[in-house]
């Protein structure tokens, strides 16, 4: 079933889009049949849980984080992650800062920004972007590759264009204004239910869970 799953949306996805297989609630199991079946890009979103699965899983899966990160978890994510794609406040990327300054590690990240209309959901606004790569050299430790974002949660596609028009349209300004910081050029947005429409607004990495997975007990 999970090959199924992948080879469907591979078969679909443009070329150039990179699939991250978000797998955080499923066992190894499950991992390792979509790594047999050739996936190697995973996203998870539990500090703990990552840090486990990186352990014991394959040594050359490239492993995203996707979650909430809270500074003192910094440990458990950084060595294994490839790129953290959820960076939401400006202390946490001092933070990661700090950590790849004392570990001698540049750390790829990505900025969330906020798009969807939930009130809750966690990430910048644009002008806390913008204020953070005015000042992309003070921090030695990171390196810039782009945004993430989740549209709103409905059914209504034309909101789910508009969120998604938005952040492409940002990408396209801050790429335009920030030339030096070369590695700025992924936007990751689109999951299960609105890649599809993700990949007409020029996304680059989709994060696909329950598509290929089935559905997440928590
Ligand atoms: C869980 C999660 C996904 C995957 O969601 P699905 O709807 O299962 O595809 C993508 N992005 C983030 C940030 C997530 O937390």
């Amino acid at each position: 079933m999970i090959e199924e799953n992948l080879n469907r949306i591979k078969s679909e996805l443009p070329s150039g889009v990179k699939l991250v297989a978000v797998s955080k609630f499923h066992p190894m199991e499950a991992i390792l049949e979509a790594y047999q079946a050739g996936q190697t890009v995973f996203g998870e979103n539990r500090p703990q849980e990552l840090a486990t699965k990186a352990v014991q899983l394959p040594q050359d899966i490239e492993w995203h984080f996707l979650g909430h990160l809270q500074t003192n978890k910094l440990k458990m994510v950084l060595p294994y992650a490839t790129l953290v794609q959820s960076v939401d406040s400006v202390h946490l990327l001092q933070a990661i800062d700090n950590w790849g300054s004392n570990n001698d590690k540049v750390i790829s990240v990505l900025l969330e920004l906020h798009i969807g209309a939930e009130e809750t959901k966690q990430g910048f606004h644009e002008e806390e972007i913008l204020d953070i790569l005015f000042h992309a050299e003070d921090y030695k430790n990171i390196r810039f590759c782009g945004l993430m974002g989740m549209a709103s949660h409905t059914d209504d596609l034309e909101v789910i264009h508009a969120d998604f028009e938005r952040i492409d349209t940002f990408m396209a300004y801050l790429v335009d204004l920030f030339p030096d910081i070369e590695d700025f050029n992924q936007l990751s947005i689109g999951m299960s239910d609105d890649w599809p429409v993700a990949v007409q607004h020029g996304s680059t990495m989709v994060r696909i869970g329950t598509a290929i997975f089935g559905a997440r007990e928590y």
